[in-house]
Protein backbone atom coordinates (compact mmCIF):
# COMPACT_ATOMS: atom_id res chain seq x y z
CA UNK A 1 0.00 0.00 0.00
CA UNK A 2 1.56 3.34 -1.06
CA UNK A 3 1.42 5.83 1.50
CA UNK A 4 1.73 9.48 1.30
CA UNK A 5 3.30 12.11 4.18
CA UNK A 6 1.22 15.44 4.08
CA UNK A 7 -0.24 17.46 6.79
CA UNK A 8 -4.08 17.27 6.62
CA UNK A 9 -5.88 20.84 7.76
CA UNK A 10 -9.78 20.12 7.61
CA UNK A 11 -12.03 23.09 8.08
CA UNK A 12 -14.88 22.68 10.86
CA UNK A 13 -18.42 24.50 10.19
CA UNK A 14 -20.25 22.58 6.94
CA UNK A 15 -16.79 20.19 7.03
CA UNK A 16 -16.22 18.43 10.40
CA UNK A 17 -19.57 19.65 11.85
CA UNK A 18 -22.34 19.24 9.05
CA UNK A 19 -23.87 23.44 10.13
CA UNK A 20 -22.33 26.60 10.83
CA UNK A 21 -21.26 27.01 14.27
CA UNK A 22 -22.57 30.88 14.78
CA UNK A 23 -26.02 29.81 12.72
CA UNK A 24 -26.59 27.07 15.76
CA UNK A 25 -25.62 29.59 18.14
CA UNK A 26 -28.53 31.74 17.09
CA UNK A 27 -30.69 28.95 17.51
CA UNK A 28 -30.07 28.74 20.80
CA UNK A 29 -29.75 31.94 22.10
CA UNK A 30 -32.05 33.29 20.48
CA UNK A 31 -35.12 31.03 22.02
CA UNK A 32 -38.15 33.48 23.38
CA UNK A 33 -36.75 36.44 20.97
CA UNK A 34 -39.80 38.25 19.42
CA UNK A 35 -37.14 38.78 16.10
CA UNK A 36 -36.02 35.23 16.43
CA UNK A 37 -36.52 33.63 13.11
CA UNK A 38 -35.96 37.08 11.12
CA UNK A 39 -32.64 37.21 13.03
CA UNK A 40 -31.64 33.48 12.16
CA UNK A 41 -32.48 34.03 8.78
CA UNK A 42 -30.45 37.16 8.32
CA UNK A 43 -27.53 34.82 10.14
CA UNK A 44 -27.65 32.25 7.90
CA UNK A 45 -27.77 34.80 4.75
CA UNK A 46 -24.43 36.46 5.98
CA UNK A 47 -22.71 33.13 6.67
CA UNK A 48 -23.41 32.09 3.20
CA UNK A 49 -22.19 35.15 1.48
CA UNK A 50 -19.17 34.92 3.56
CA UNK A 51 -18.87 31.13 2.63
CA UNK A 52 -18.85 32.03 -1.26
CA UNK A 53 -16.27 34.65 -0.92
CA UNK A 54 -19.05 37.82 -1.80
CA UNK A 55 -18.51 39.41 1.22
CA UNK A 56 -15.28 39.71 3.62
CA UNK A 57 -14.82 36.73 6.19
CA UNK A 58 -14.32 40.12 8.72
CA UNK A 59 -17.45 41.97 7.41
CA UNK A 60 -19.58 38.31 7.76
CA UNK A 61 -18.39 37.51 11.30
CA UNK A 62 -18.78 40.76 12.45
CA UNK A 63 -22.36 41.61 10.99
CA UNK A 64 -23.12 38.03 12.54
CA UNK A 65 -21.30 38.65 15.82
CA UNK A 66 -24.12 41.75 16.66
CA UNK A 67 -27.11 40.22 16.17
CA UNK A 68 -26.43 37.78 18.98
CA UNK A 69 -26.66 38.40 22.96
CA UNK A 70 -25.34 34.48 23.75
CA UNK A 71 -23.78 33.48 27.53
CA UNK A 72 -21.26 31.00 28.42
CA UNK A 73 -24.31 28.60 29.23
CA UNK A 74 -25.21 29.08 25.56
CA UNK A 75 -21.84 27.78 24.03
CA UNK A 76 -22.05 24.85 26.58
CA UNK A 77 -25.20 23.90 24.69
CA UNK A 78 -24.07 25.12 21.78
CA UNK A 79 -20.86 22.27 22.31
CA UNK A 80 -23.08 19.75 23.17
CA UNK A 81 -25.43 20.28 20.21
CA UNK A 82 -22.79 20.39 17.95
CA UNK A 83 -21.13 17.09 18.97
CA UNK A 84 -24.66 15.45 17.39
CA UNK A 85 -23.83 16.96 14.14
CA UNK A 86 -20.74 15.80 13.11
CA UNK A 87 -20.45 14.59 9.44
CA UNK A 88 -21.48 11.80 8.86
CA UNK A 89 -18.56 10.24 6.76
CA UNK A 90 -16.41 11.88 9.43
CA UNK A 91 -17.84 10.43 12.34
CA UNK A 92 -18.16 6.98 11.15
CA UNK A 93 -14.04 6.96 10.19
CA UNK A 94 -13.48 7.96 13.92
CA UNK A 95 -10.27 5.63 13.98
CA UNK A 96 -8.38 7.67 11.28
CA UNK A 97 -8.51 10.63 12.93
CA UNK A 98 -7.00 8.72 16.23
CA UNK A 99 -4.31 6.70 14.31
CA UNK A 100 -3.56 10.02 12.06
CA UNK A 101 -3.53 12.37 15.40
CA UNK A 102 0.10 13.59 14.51
CA UNK A 103 -0.63 15.35 11.15
CA UNK A 104 -4.44 16.27 11.48
CA UNK A 105 -5.06 20.13 12.30
CA UNK A 106 -7.86 21.86 12.35
CA UNK A 107 -7.76 25.43 11.83
CA UNK A 108 -11.47 27.77 11.73
CA UNK A 109 -12.86 30.50 12.13
CA UNK A 110 -15.14 29.51 14.77
CA UNK A 111 -14.53 29.36 18.25
CA UNK A 112 -11.82 27.48 19.73
CA UNK A 113 -13.22 26.13 23.03
CA UNK A 114 -16.15 24.52 21.32
CA UNK A 115 -14.13 23.06 18.68
CA UNK A 116 -12.06 21.49 21.37
CA UNK A 117 -14.80 19.96 23.42
CA UNK A 118 -16.55 19.13 19.86
CA UNK A 119 -13.44 16.94 18.33
CA UNK A 120 -12.57 15.47 21.80
CA UNK A 121 -13.51 12.09 20.36
CA UNK A 122 -11.66 12.17 17.47
CA UNK A 123 -8.15 13.04 19.60
CA UNK A 124 -7.27 16.21 17.73
CA UNK A 125 -4.42 17.73 19.40
CA UNK A 126 -5.27 20.52 21.67
CA UNK A 127 -2.14 22.46 20.19
CA UNK A 128 -3.27 21.36 16.28
CA UNK A 129 -6.32 23.68 16.78
CA UNK A 130 -6.30 26.91 15.68
CA UNK A 131 -9.77 29.60 16.01
CA UNK A 132 -11.12 32.32 17.31
CA UNK A 133 -10.74 33.44 21.11
CA UNK A 134 -14.80 34.41 22.46
CA UNK A 135 -14.48 37.31 25.40
CA UNK A 136 -17.14 37.03 27.95
CA UNK A 137 -18.28 40.29 30.26
CA UNK A 138 -18.27 39.44 34.24
CA UNK A 139 -21.50 38.13 34.08
CA UNK A 140 -20.29 35.61 31.31
CA UNK A 141 -22.00 37.41 28.82
CA UNK A 142 -19.91 36.44 25.27
CA UNK A 143 -19.17 39.83 24.09
CA UNK A 144 -17.00 39.05 21.11
CA UNK A 145 -14.07 37.65 20.07
CA UNK A 146 -10.64 38.67 20.47
CA UNK A 147 -9.33 40.65 17.45
CA UNK A 148 -5.47 40.30 18.20
CA UNK A 149 -6.29 36.19 16.55
CA UNK A 150 -5.46 36.55 13.10
CA UNK A 151 -8.42 34.07 12.61
CA UNK A 152 -10.91 36.97 13.36
CA UNK A 153 -9.92 38.51 10.18
CA UNK A 154 -9.31 38.31 6.36
CA UNK A 155 -7.03 35.60 5.14
CA UNK A 156 -6.11 34.66 9.24
CA UNK A 157 -6.64 30.87 8.04
CA UNK A 158 -3.32 31.42 5.53
CA UNK A 159 -1.41 34.12 8.11
CA UNK A 160 -1.98 31.25 11.22
CA UNK A 161 -0.67 28.67 8.85
CA UNK A 162 2.10 30.40 7.64
CA UNK A 163 3.10 31.02 10.84
CA UNK A 164 2.62 27.76 12.49
CA UNK A 165 5.47 25.27 12.50
CA UNK A 166 3.11 22.89 10.33
CA UNK A 167 5.27 20.38 8.12
CA UNK A 168 4.34 20.80 4.14
CA UNK A 169 3.21 19.30 1.76
CA UNK A 170 0.15 20.73 3.36
CA UNK A 171 -3.96 19.74 2.22
CA UNK A 172 -6.21 22.31 2.95
CA UNK A 173 -9.70 20.08 3.29
CA UNK A 174 -13.32 22.33 3.29
CA UNK A 175 -16.12 23.90 1.91
CA UNK A 176 -15.87 27.59 1.80
CA UNK A 177 -13.92 30.22 0.03
CA UNK A 178 -11.52 31.21 3.47
CA UNK A 179 -10.29 27.23 2.60
CA UNK A 180 -9.89 27.98 -0.95
CA UNK A 181 -7.68 31.21 -0.34
CA UNK A 182 -5.71 29.02 1.81
CA UNK A 183 -4.24 27.71 -1.32
CA UNK A 184 -4.33 30.59 -3.40
CA UNK A 185 -2.52 32.95 -0.64
CA UNK A 186 0.11 30.01 -0.75
CA UNK A 187 -0.28 28.64 2.98
CA UNK A 188 -1.46 25.00 1.99
CA UNK A 189 0.26 22.79 -1.31
CA UNK A 190 -3.09 21.26 -2.79
CA UNK A 191 -6.74 22.27 -2.16
CA UNK A 192 -9.34 19.63 -1.67
CA UNK A 193 -13.24 21.17 -2.01
CA UNK A 194 -15.76 19.15 0.03
CA UNK A 195 -19.32 18.61 -0.18
CA UNK A 196 -21.06 16.32 2.09
CA UNK A 197 -22.82 19.11 3.51
CA UNK A 198 -22.84 22.11 0.80
CA UNK A 199 -21.62 22.33 -2.52
CA UNK A 200 -20.25 26.05 -3.43
CA UNK A 201 -19.72 26.08 -6.97
CA UNK A 202 -17.21 29.34 -6.61
CA UNK A 203 -15.07 27.22 -4.25
CA UNK A 204 -15.26 23.57 -5.81
CA UNK A 205 -14.28 25.64 -9.50
CA UNK A 206 -11.14 25.82 -8.12
CA UNK A 207 -10.62 23.12 -6.39
CA UNK A 208 -7.51 20.11 -6.69
CA UNK A 209 -9.91 17.70 -6.13
CA UNK A 210 -13.60 17.49 -5.11
CA UNK A 211 -14.24 15.19 -2.46
CA UNK A 212 -17.81 14.36 -1.63
CA UNK A 213 -17.25 11.88 1.30
CA UNK A 214 -14.63 11.58 3.72
CA UNK A 215 -14.30 7.57 2.47
CA UNK A 216 -13.89 8.48 -0.82
CA UNK A 217 -10.93 10.40 0.82
CA UNK A 218 -9.60 7.82 2.67
CA UNK A 219 -10.19 5.66 -0.18
CA UNK A 220 -7.75 7.69 -2.43
CA UNK A 221 -5.32 8.10 0.37
CA UNK A 222 -4.73 3.81 0.74
CA UNK A 223 -4.36 3.48 -2.54
CA UNK A 224 -1.72 6.25 -2.57
CA UNK A 225 -3.64 8.65 -5.60
CA UNK A 226 -4.64 11.22 -3.66
CA UNK A 227 -2.31 13.86 -5.50
CA UNK A 228 -2.58 12.58 -8.89
CA UNK A 229 -4.61 14.75 -10.32
CA UNK A 230 -2.85 14.39 -14.38
CA UNK A 231 -4.10 10.56 -13.69
CA UNK A 232 -7.68 11.83 -13.21
CA UNK A 233 -7.74 14.18 -15.66
CA UNK A 234 -6.48 11.47 -18.17
CA UNK A 235 -9.04 8.85 -17.45
CA UNK A 236 -12.05 11.17 -17.75
MG1 LIG B 1 -16.67 25.77 6.41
Amino acid sequence: MKRQSFSLILDFDSTFITGETLDELAVISLVGHNRRDEIIDDIRKITELGMAGKISFTDSLKRRLNQLSATNDHLKQLSKNLKGQITASIERNQDFFIANQSRIYIVSGGFKDVIRSVTNDFKIREDHIFANDVLFDEQSNLVGIDLNNPLSRDHGKSQVIKKSNIPHPILMFGDGYTDLEVKKDGAADYFFAFTENVNRPEVTCEADRVISSFDEFIEMYQKGNLFDFQLITDKS
